[in-house]
């Protein structure tokens, strides 16, 4: 596996939040993080049906328009009754005229699953792929998952997204219940990390 050997690092996410938990998790290694927006990058579109997929063209894009190694993510939540959807889909079921809005997409999922009498629990899987791609077309993946039930109602105000209906296997609170940092230690986000600093930053 490639070792990440450069001073730094771009992040193909526009997302600021994104920035700063990367940058956080990277704090005791010799790289700094720079981001897509310092360079002014547009996003390209994520035309592929995998998260993998759409990761991989995040990474090489902003690798080959910056010359520097690249990460970029994809994720959202696969529900097992509905043969792995939303899936990559998961940000689009949020789409309104006027932004994105959580709670339809949580009903309309609810709903879907409901509509199916899918058996309780109803099994689901947060999932996580980063790419780190270089300017010479090599990359690394690393996949994280966080494997949970859904819940309705829905419980809890923090965290976005799905998580006030996403129960993580082996707790009690959803991720919407959860604090931050706890939810961060065990997410599939900080799985897939953990991986990708295993194996690129050791
Ligand atoms: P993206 O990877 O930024 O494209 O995000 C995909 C979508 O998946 C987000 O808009 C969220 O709706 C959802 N998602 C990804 N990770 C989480 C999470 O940790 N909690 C809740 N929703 C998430």
């Amino acid at each position: 596996m490639r070792q990440f050997d450069g001073k730094r690092l771009l992040l193909a996410t526009h997302n600021k939040g994104k920035l700063e938990e990367i940058d956080n998790l990277l704090k005791d290694y010799p790289v700094s993080v720079v981001s897509a927006a310092d360079f002014g990058l547009v996003e390209p579109e994520e035309t592929e049906s995998s998260f993998i997929g759409n990761a991989r063209i995040k990474a090489h894009f902003a690798a080959k328009a910056t010359g520097l190694p690249a990460l970029a993510d994809d994720s959202g939540i696969c529900v097992d009754a509905l043969g792995g959807a939303p899936g990559v889909y998961t940000a689009d079921w949020a789409e309104t005229p006027s932004g994105r809005d959580f709670n339809m997409a949580m009903e309309r999922l609810w709903r879907e699953v409901d509509a199916l009498a899918a058996p309780e629990p109803r099994l689901a899987q947060f999932r996580c792929t980063l790419v780190l791609a270089w300017p010479d077309g090599h990359d690394e993946v690393f996949e994280g998952v966080m494997p949970g039930q859904l819940v309705w109602p829905m419980r809890g105000s923090q965290g976005h997204g799905y998580d006030p209906m996403f129960q993580p296997q082996g707790y009690t609170q959803t991720f919407g219940e959860m604090d931050r940092w706890e939810k961060n230690k065990i997410s599939h986000r900080a799985d897939a990390f953990r991986k990708l600093i295993a194996g690129c930053f050791t």
